[in-house]
């Protein structure tokens, strides 16, 4: 028996970076997995890899993310593991003198909005079990902030990490739990974007990891089904960092 043997997963973001190895992951480990992505072509592509079933959805759409739930209760039957993953990097210069009001709430609407809506719409299905795990994707800024200027960025993760805790508390004696995954800088294709952007930031970053080098994504997968799974059945409500020690130092 596998470790998430027939547990229904949503994962949003699944068709690049952390998302995808997730998704990779949970299959192995015996998930039937919903792969949910805005860009169709990647998380059909995954979907495929996988074996599972392909929602084209924005996260920012309430519409959109309703329609994600009941799809995977309707073919699957039930909705045991929401991983709310999906966000975007930094606007180019998101410092507080310069980020424009529209960057701040485009910024705040993918990467914070998406996981208020995707707790409002799967924990009724959860309710309904009595179980369930959410994993909500912060980042380590949201505990320590960040050397490289990226209000809108660390606040819309803060503000995961806070939602995570305050629904981990709520709905801990339902059987809900709620986690924060705070993942260090991993080798992502976003990460890579921002990097292109700025070369020497990469090395700023880098100095700070103790580890010395940048997370693989597999690496960030293997805590996520670690939190999906009953091996984590005390452990809500909490911020998981899985950083290299940056947070640390
Ligand atoms: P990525 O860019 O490789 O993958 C993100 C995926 O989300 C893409 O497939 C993209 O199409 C999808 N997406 C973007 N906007 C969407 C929307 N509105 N609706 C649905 N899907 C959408 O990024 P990643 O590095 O794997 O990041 C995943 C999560 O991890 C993000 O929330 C990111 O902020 C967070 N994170 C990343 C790092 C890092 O260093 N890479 C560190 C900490 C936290």
């Amino acid at each position: 028996m596998q470790r998430l043997q027939d547990r229904v997963a949503v994962i949003t973001g699944a068709g690049s970076g952390i998302g995808l190895a997730t998704a990779h992951r949970f299959a192995q480990e015996g998930a039937k997995v919903v792969v949910a992505d805005l860009d169709e072509e990647a998380g059909a592509k995954a979907a495929g890899e996988v074996g599972g079933l392909f929602v084209k959805a924005d996260v920012a759409n309430e519409d959109d993310v309703a329609r994600m739930y009941r799809t995977a209760f309707e073919e699957f039957g039930s909705v045991d593991i929401a991983f709310n993953n999906a966000g975007i990097s930094p606007p180019d210069d998101d410092s507080i003198l310069e980020t424009g009001i529209d960057a701040w709430r485009r910024v705040q609407e993918v990467n914070l909005t998406s996981v208020y809506l995707c707790c409002r719409h799967a924990i009724p299905y959860m309710q309904r079990q009595g179980k369930g795990s959410i994993i909500n994707t912060a980042s380590f800024v949201a505990v320590m902030g960040s050397a490289t200027s990226q209000i809108s960025y660390t606040a819309s993760k803060g503000g995961v990490l806070a939602m995570s805790r305050e629904l981990g508390v709520q709905f801990a004696r339902e059987g809900i739990r709620v986690n924060a995954l705070c993942p260090g800088p991993v080798d992502t294709p976003l990460l890579r974007e921002l990097f292109a952007k700025d070369p020497e930031r990469a090395q700023r970053r880098l100095v700070h990891v103790p580890i010395g080098r940048f997370a693989r994504a597999e690496e960030i997968a293997a805590a996520v089904a670690f939190l999906a799974s009953d091996d984590a059945s005390f452990i809500t409500a909490s911020e998981f960092l899985v950083d290299g020690g940056i947070s640390g130092a």
